[in-house]
């Protein structure tokens, strides 16, 4: 049996943990390419227009894969930690992705919800092995495989690697890799969601723009989940949108201490998080007034030439700060 794994959203998070798991089980996971114009323009074409681009980027890998495989994994993202929640639309994902109006193998979609208890991942992974006639023993040691795998991936985070750096490695095309051993490099803090920064197309090749000008990229993903939980509790009031918490940690962390030459967010049109989160770090940095920061809106109709020039102009501020 062959199971379809979007290269989208929160694969860029998870995959480890879910590739993992179905292969242990004997599956063969297939996982689309990355983002295309052709993989975004069939996205576009289905959503809802008021769907954040990410969504709709999902939905052109969903599509990719569906005449290859016998499943879809799409799971129903609630939560990943306790008293957190990830977004409402990734919630209701595998609903409006049936009602998309396309031919789509079945979805497998457990409710991923770390509010219902520690285990609770594990637990929905487990029924849904189930349904495939798999028995909770072997769903048990599939779970273990998994866990162990993902916990080696947010190791390699942790010691400055980003998710495409890993997806990439083994692979002879290293370009745009971060030289660990630059000690001297000035070092950016590049924020966002996941699906946006590591998605090469979505982000208009933003990581390899930065790396090539010679910076070495920060993201909060970098920073143990720790240091994020201390950060957000020292803000007024508990967020309790995951992504937002791990971006505004790290901005907040990063504008207290310094040790980056600039911040850079990135954000989706038609995302509510994001408006809220952009806002309080922006107005956060503002008030530091320590460190350049820019804001960088993209939507499926973003051109490149707009993003480079607002880049190249913050870049030169950050050059004419540092050499002032
Ligand atoms: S957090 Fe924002 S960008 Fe991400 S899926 Fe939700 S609405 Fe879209």
């Amino acid at each position: 049996m062959r199971i379809g794994i979007p290269r989208a959203l929160l694969y860029y998070h998870y995959h480890p943990l879910w590739s993992t798991f179905w292969r242990y089980l004997g599956l063969e996971v297939v996982s689309s390419p990355p983002t295309s114009k052709e993989i975004l323009d069939q996205g576009v074409s289905a959503a809802v227009a008021e769907a954040c681009l990410p969504v709709k980027v999902f939905y052109g890998h969903a599509f990719y894969l569906a005449p290859q495989v016998e499943f879809l994994f799409v799971p129903r993202l609630v939560s990943a930690e306790t008293g957190t929640y990830i977004c409402p639309k990734l919630m209701g994902l595998p609903d409006m992705l049936r009602h998309a109006g396309r031919k789509l193998p079945p979805l497998l979609s457990p409710t991923l919800n770390a509010r219902c208890g520690p285990r609770a991942w594990e637990e929905a992974l487990t029924r849904t092995a189930r349904v495939l006639g798999f028995s909770a023993g072997q769903a048990k040691r599939a779970c273990n495989a998994a866990a162990a795998e993902q916990a080696r991936y947010t190791a390699k985070l942790g010691e400055g690697k980003t998710p495409l750096d890993i997806l990439s490695e083994g692979k002879e095309d290293k370009e745009g890799g971060q030289d660990q051993n630059l000690g001297t490099q000035k070092a950016l803090l590049l924020l966002g969601h996941p699906y946006n920064l590591f998605d090469d197309f979505i982000s208009l090749g933003l990581l390899r723009r930065l790396r090539a000008r010679g910076y070495r990229v920060t993201t909060a993903e970098m920073l143990s989940s720790r240091l994020i939980a201390e950060e957000a509790a020292r803000l007024p009031k508990a967020l309790f949108w995951s992504l937002g918490r791990l971006v505004l940690g790290a901005g907040s962390y990063y504008l207290r201490s310094g040790g980056v030459a600039g911040i850079i967010h990135v954000v989706s049109f038609g995302c509510g998080p994001d408006s809220l989160v952009g806002e309080l770090l922006e107005r956060k940095a503002r008030r530091a007034g320590q460190l350049p920061f820019l804001l960088l809106t993209l939507d499926e109709h973003t051109g490149e030439g707009g993003m480079v020039t607002r880049l190249e102009a913050f870049l030169d501020m950050v050059e004419w700060r540092n050499a002032s």
